[in-house]
């Protein structure tokens, strides 16, 4: 699938066929349809008769065919989420993927054509699956085709990124995400919302805890302690991780200070005049950071068995306490 946003990018990506090299490294934000970009490119790649002019993949060839199935033989996916109906086996690639992989491209190809090998989240690799690829790279098979993608590619190996040619994929600008997002059927109140609570990306799931932001938004227009040690017990029994929670901390602390600094703010837009006529005024900046550096901290071990409710309540008081100051 490639999106209205990417057309650009795939023509100039296309525009390289004949000179392709052994290793990309599609990178990007997060969540703006990279891997259905990059799905439509090794579909090309593996294509007996790609279209000409655009290479799109034609979807009528024994090669396509398979693949649409999931089912094409010289085609490798290494991801975090290969297990069953999309459930996480692994936080991170480990080098038993990356050696299955490598046994397999070793071989000649089934169909006789080329092979190409997808891996993604590229930066889930850890140092040793890392080292594995790199070696692989350092002496590529023949008519492999490496496509790695990344939210985060500095957090790849700089040996591995030299090996790579890189190719950034854009973010749809706010019109092109309205736009995909009417043709889904989805523009309401609360995707609207989110679009802009996701800086303008338009693929989220549909599982977010609306109501519980809204118990927290009004627990930071109007902290009370009560409130505050309520909202934590609500969230511990409805979420066991606290990502959200992070998130909206971050985001609600970085919007007073863009409304601070005079800038409209970038998250909660629907909220923007209440946070400068009610919010900003309440807080000075250096609090604001330092709790904001401390949310930070803490988020490092959100994944890590600590107790919800105590670090939501942690921060919340912090917070609380700095208003009454
Ligand atoms: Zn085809």
């Amino acid at each position: 699938m490639i999106y209205p946003w990417q057309k650009e990018a795939w023509q100039s990506l296309v525009q390289k066929w004949e000179n392709k090299p052994n290793a990309w490294l599609f990178y990007g934000r997060e969540h703006i349809g990279k891997m259905g970009f990059i799905m439509e490119y090794a579909q090309a790649l593996l294509c007996e008769k790609p279209t000409s002019g655009n290479y799109l993949p034609c979807y009528q060839c024994h090669a396509c065919h398979l693949f649409s199935q999931n089912n094409h033989p010289d085609f490798y996916k290494i991801s975090t989420d290969e297990g069953n109906e999309g459930i996480k086996t692994s936080e991170f690639i480990k080098i038993e993927a990356i050696r299955t992989m490598a046994e397999k491209v070793q071989t000649s190809s089934y169909l006789g054509g080329r092979k190409v090998v997808l891996i993604a989240p590229a930066e889930k690799m850890n140092a040793q699956a890392s080292n594995a690829l790199l070696k692989i790279l350092e002496e590529p098979p023949a008519e492999t085709i490496f496509l790695l993608v990344s939210h985060a590619k500095d957090r790849l190996l700089s040996t591995i990124i030299s090996r790579c040619r890189q190719f950034s994929l854009p973010v749809p600008s706010e019109q092109e995400a309205l736009e995909y997002l009417s043709t889904q059927g989805k523009l309401d109140e609360q995707t609207r919302f989110r679009l802009a609570f996701n800086s303008g990306v338009p693929f989220f799931t549909d599982d977010f805890p609306f109501e519980l932001y809204q118990e927290f938004i009004k627990i930071m227009l109007q902290p009370r302690l009560l409130l505050c040690l309520e909202f934590a017990q609500h969230y511990e029994s409805q979420i066991k991780t606290l990502d959200y929670f992070f998130d909206w901390v971050y985001k609600w602390l970085t919007d007073i200070i863009l409304s601070k600094q005079g800038f409209e703010v970038k998250f909660n837009q629907t909220l923007n005049k209440q946070i400068d006529s009610e919010i900003k005024d309440k807080y000075n900046m250096q609090d604001l950071f330092a709790l904001l550096s401390l949310v930070k901290q803490q988020a490092r071990y959100k994944n890590h068995p600590l107790n919800v409710k105590l670090q939501i309540e942690n921060i919340a008081l912090e917070y609380l306490s700095l208003s009454i100051r």
